[in-house]
């Protein structure tokens, strides 16, 4: 049992000193390299450390004469600390060039249209607050004057190249997405927005065009027979149909912005009418080639051959009434606004309340569309058909009509009443015609709520 337990033992033994043999070769050659690295990496460092001297005494010439490149500057940091001579040295050269890279870089950022809006934020929210915008100094009023002066020579430019290779209505329509599209900072917070929507109708309108240009060379011999091409009539009424909504959309940004430029907002109001007009064309055009039924539909139309267009729809009894309320709601509004304004004069008051108006309108076109009555028809101003509402106007006219602030307060209040009730009416519809209005509403509540608030910080 010894034996046959020594035996293997020694054999261990001997197999461990070569294992340690090998391991003691393999570590010597491993710290040899590692010396060998190290006095090869002390140049380096060593240079390192003279480029630092010598830096540094090209700091020190360069603090009298401060001609010390860049290069030298880094190692003098490292290289002296204690030497302030030496510091004051190398900052200078330095700070000098970054600050006016950042000036540089601030000079392009108003030079820029794309990158403005965040420069000019500031400036709008001091104006989003504003019974007056005199709280800026002349330089961001003449940046914008200059901004407004340049797009409008700008779109000019493009109405007279256009109108000269297309037809008026074509070119009408191009200008007016165009100078939509290339506002800038000039209408504030909306612009990004006006290009989402510019650039959908852009790409719709020329779908419908297609399907015009495909109406139009349907052979006569077909259009007797079997009357007008419905597929591409439907297309193209879809296509003008969303782009009404896009264009409602953009009435309402374009009312509901308070920081944008007075000026250009106008301007932008007449574009917008310019594209409604043609999508109403296109509209017409396409019932009528819907209508086009043929020698075959005369023969066999009698009844609804074609899939009816335009009857009205109907609503589950909830949705009329989230309408039905809507339609007062933005009423109270409107109202409370419009009565405030003149009491206090205050313009914030006045110009919401057209933006309310607007809403209004664009309540009242869902209760047309969907056949409901509308229950402020024949109500005066402060006249209301739910008696919630009236009693809740009478309380805001009494409330607000003790103080400019009190009144700002009730701004709010109807404000916040209204987001919560839009969110709960976009909620409770699956019609995306009606979340479209409502989500519109919704982005003016939210606008104007920002607007009183920021008013009423000013007392
Ligand atoms: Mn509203
Ligand atoms: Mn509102």
């Amino acid at each position: 049992m010894i034996i046959f337990f020594s035996f293997p033992s020694t054999q261990v033994t001997a197999h461990y000193r070569r294992v340690m043999t090998v391991i003691r070769k393999v570590s010597t050659i491993f710290m040899l390299a590692l010396l060998i690295l190290s006095i090869s990496s002390i140049p380096v460092l060593a240079a390192g450390g003279n480029g630092g001297s010598s830096g540094s005494d090209g700091a020190g010439s360069g603090g009298s004469g401060s001609d010390g490149n860049g290069g030298g500057n880094a190692g003098d940091s490292a290289g002296n600390t204690g030497n302030g001579a030496g510091q004051a040295g190398p900052e200078g050269p330095q700070a000098q060039p970054l600050q006016e890279e950042q000036e540089r870089k601030q000079q392009e950022t108003v030079d820029q249209p794309g990158v403005q809006i965040n420069q000019q934020d500031r400036d709008q929210d001091q104006g989003r607050t504003g019974v007056d915008n005199a709280t800026g100094t002349t330089s961001p009023d003449l940046i914008r004057q200059r901004d407004r002066d340049t797009f409008l020579q700008q779109v000019s430019q493009v109405e007279q190249n256009l109108s000269r290779d297309q037809d008026r209505e074509r070119a009408q329509v191009d200008v007016a997405l165009y100078a939509l599209t290339h506002t800038g900072n000039l209408t504030g917070n909306a612009g990004p927005e006006l290009v989402r929507l510019g650039t959908e109708i852009n790409t719709s309108y020329a779908v419908a065009l297609q399907a015009e240009q495909q109406m139009k060379s349907r052979s006569s011999f077909i259009r007797m027979l079997v009357g007008g091409d419905r597929e591409a009539a439907g297309l193209l009424i879809q296509n003008a149909n969303q782009n009404q909504q896009r264009i409602q959309q953009m009435e309402q940004l374009l009312a509901d912005c308070s920081d944008c430029d007075p000026e250009v907002r106008v301007i932008l109001e007449e574009r917008v009418q310019v594209l409604s007009q043609e999508q109403n064309r296109l509209l017409t055009l396409g019932r009528q080639e819907q209508a086009d039924r043929g020698l075959f539909g005369w023969l066999f139309g009698g009844s609804g051959v074609l899939g009816g267009t335009t009857q009205a729809a109907t609503l589950p009894d909830d949705e009329k009434l989230w309408l039905t309320y809507m339609r007062e709601e933005e009423k109270l509004a409107r109202d409370v606004y419009l009565s405030l304004g003149s009491r206090w004069n205050l313009p914030v008051f006045t110009n919401i309340a057209k933006s309310e108006q607007i809403h209004m309108d664009s309540v009242k076109t869902l209760l047309d569309r969907y056949g409901i009555p509308d229950p402020a028809a024949g109500k005066a101003q402060g006249e209301f058909s739910n008696q919630d509402l009236q009693k809740l106007h009478d309380d805001l006219i009494t409330k607000g009509s003790v103080s400019p602030v009190e009144a700002l307060n009730a701004g709010i209040l109807i404000e916040e009443t209204d987001i919560a009730d839009l969110n709960r009416a976009i909620a409770a519809t699956t019609h995306n015609d009606i979340k479209t209005v409502y989500n519109n509403l919704l982005q003016g509540s939210m606008n104007h709520l920002n607007a009183f608030e920021s008013n009423l910080a000013r007392y």
